[in-house]
C-alpha cells in the first residue's frame, strides 16, 4: 500500500507544532491551537476562542526552550511583564531567522485605496506632513478592509500602523459625510505619530505604544479639543456604521 506522504519539512514541521501544542496546553491547562508563521515584525499574537487559545507564532518558537514556553504560557493568560521580557530576549537572539522583507514589498501585497466617498486621506496626509512634520514622514495611507464581524461593535479601532509595511489604515467607517475632516485628521496625525514614536519598553517593563512624549506631541495638533469632544459625542455614529 502507498500512503501519500506530505515533503519531509512540510511533515516535521506539522510534528514541531503539535508538540509545542501539547507543551503550551499543559501550562494553560486548556486547548491550544498554534499556527506557524514567517512574518517579519509581529512575533506573537494571541486571540481567546471559544475552546481555549489561539496563538499565532513565528516559526523560531518551534523548538524554544522549556523557560521560553513558560513564558509564552504566561504571557498568554496574563501579558505580564516578566515573560514579555523573556520572550523579548528569545527573539532578539533568534532574529537570524526572521525574513528580510522591504517595506515596499509589503506594500505591494495591499490594496492601496486612500480616496474614500467624502474623504481624501492622501490629500489630508499630504497636508498634516506638511504642516508638522516638514515633509518627512515617508509611508503609505489607505482605507483599511472592512472589519468580518457581524456582531454589534462595542469599540473600533479608527487606525493603525504596520511598520513593517510602514502603511497607515483607517477604518472605513470614518469615511462618512457626518464625520467632519478635522475627526479624520486627528486620526490620521496620530498614526503618523506611530511611525515617529515606535514602540518601547516602559520603566515598568511593558511594552508602550503611546509613551509620553507622543502623547504630548499629540496634544500640539491644531483640532485637538474638538477632534476628542467629537469622539466623546459620536461614538455611537461610527460604532453603527455600516461598511464594506
Ligand atoms: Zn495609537
Amino acid at each position: 500500500m502507498v500512503r501519500a506522504q506530505l515533503p519531509e519539512p512540510q511533515r516535521l514541521l506539522r510534528v514541531w507544532k503539535r508538540v509545542l501544542e501539547r507543551r503550551l496546553r499543559a501550562r494553560l491547562r486548556t486547548d491550544v491551537t498554534v499556527e506557524v508563521h514567517d512574518n517579519t515584525h509581529t512575533m506573537v499574537t494571541f486571540e481567546r476562542v471559544r475552546r481555549g487559545w489561539r496563538i499565532r507564532l513565528h516559526h523560531m518558537f518551534l523548538a524554544a526552550p522549556e523557560e521560553v514556553v513558560t513564558a509564552l504560557a504566561e504571557f498568554v493568560r496574563s501579558a505580564d511583564a516578566r515573560s514579555s521580557a523573556v520572550l523579548d530576549r528569545f527573539i532578539e537572539r533568534n532574529k537570524a531567522f526572521i525574513r528580510r522583507v522591504s517595506p515596499a514589498q509589503l506594500r505591494r501585497r495591499l490594496r492601496i485605496e486612500p480616496v474614500g466617498r467624502h474623504h481624501d486621506l492622501s490629500v489630508i496626509f499630504s497636508a498634516l506632513n506638511r504642516r508638522y512634520f516638514a515633509g518627512r514622514i515617508a509611508a503609505t495611507i489607505t482605507f483599511g478592509p472592512a472589519p468580518r464581524s457581524r456582531r454589534p461593535r462595542k469599540s473600533i479601532k479608527m487606525g493603525s500602523y504596520s511598520a513593517d509595511s510602514r502603511v497607515i489604515r483607517i477604518h472605513p467607517a470614518l469615511d462618512q459625510p457626518k464625520v467632519p475632516r478635522y475627526f479624520v485628521e486627528w486620526i490620521v496625525f496620530h498614526e503618523m505619530l506611530h511611525h515617529v514614536y515606535r514602540a518601547r519598553r516602559g520603566e515598568d517593563g511593558r511594552r508602550c505604544v503611546h509613551p509620553p512624549e507622543f502623547m504630548q506631541h499629540e496634544r500640539r495638533f491644531h483640532d485637538f479639543h474638538r477632534a476628542q469632544a467629537w469622539e466623546n459625542d459620536n461614538l455611537d455614529l461610527l460604532l453603527r456604521a455600516r461598511v464594506g
